[in-house]
């Protein structure tokens, strides 16, 4: 059963089962209701977890919408391949969670903001969290990313064993030091971790870390980019070289 990106997609935290009437969670029901969906109309239900269940709408009635779940389709592309990036916080809010709507679309596993020396600034949880779930239901990505409260930089290194690579972006970075060069060199790395720095960019402190912790320090070429870019950069190469599908 291929899954359709034409139909409409809700956000239900929960696999149904087939044949089972789901009352719509308040946000899905006032999204179906702007959709202006009727009784019989299909939509896709996401799950988050690698799941999309085909379903139709029940009823449409004043205090409820309700959805009959059919069968559900597992990604299995999507999840073979985890990638994780981290950008320092940055000071204007609106930026970050533009890498929280960007990550989503371009299949991160994981958005962490990190507390770095340079890092400015404060993070929304709540509202970087309906911005993930808005763009999973717009992209029909399978997998929500977990986003984390704030992550001292110290912190993310120390979780390297989980990886089988950690590359930190740094514009200092000998610019021959490609990602594309990292990835090509580690083939069969299927769980990778990005790391961006925020506006005032790592410290040379961090950076050392970094290199002690068995990070490769890589560039993205000469330019000097905006961490929100170098984040949609990163990601992008590496979505595409590890096999994350488009
Ligand atoms: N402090 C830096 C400076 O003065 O040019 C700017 C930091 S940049 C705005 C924010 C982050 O984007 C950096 O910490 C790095 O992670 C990433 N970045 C920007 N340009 C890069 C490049 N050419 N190669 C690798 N990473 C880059």
């Amino acid at each position: 059963m291929q899954f359709d990106p034409g139909i409409p997609a809700l956000y239900l935290p929960r696999r149904p089962a087939d044949g089972e009437i789901v009352p719509l969670p308040e946000d899905e029901e006032r999204h179906a209701r702007a959709l202006r969906l009727r009784q019989g109309d299909a939509v896709t239900l996401l799950d988050g977890r690698g799941g999309r269940t085909r379903a139709s709408v029940e009823s449409v009635e004043r205090r409820s919408v309700l959805v009959r779940a059919g069968a559900t389709l597992l990604d299995e592309a999507e999840g073979r391949t985890y990638i994780a990036l981290g950008v320092g916080v940055l000071s204007d809010r609106s930026r970050f969670e533009w890498i929280v709507e960007k990550g989503v679309e371009l299949g991160a596993r994981e958005i962490i903001p990190l507390a770095t020396e340079r890092s400015e600034g404060r993070f929304h949880a709540e509202r970087a969290g309906r911005i993930a779930v808005a763009a999973l239901k717009q992209s029909q990505r399978a997998y929500l990313p977990d986003i984390p409260l704030p992550m001292a930089f110290a912190s993310m290194l120390e979780r390297a064993d989980g990886f089988d690579l950690i590359a930190v972006c740094h514009e200092s970075a000998a610019v021959a030091d490609t990602l594309p060069k990292l990835l090509a060199a580690t083939p069969a790395a299927r769980r990778i971790a990005l790391l961006v720095g925020p506006e005032g960019g790592f410290s040379d402190s961090e950076i050392e870390r970094a290199r002690a912790a068995s990070s490769a320090i890589v560039s993205l070429g000469e330019a000097r980019l905006r961490a929100e870019t170098a984040a949609l950069v990163a990601l992008a190469l590496a979505a595409n070289l590890a096999g994350v599908p488009a």
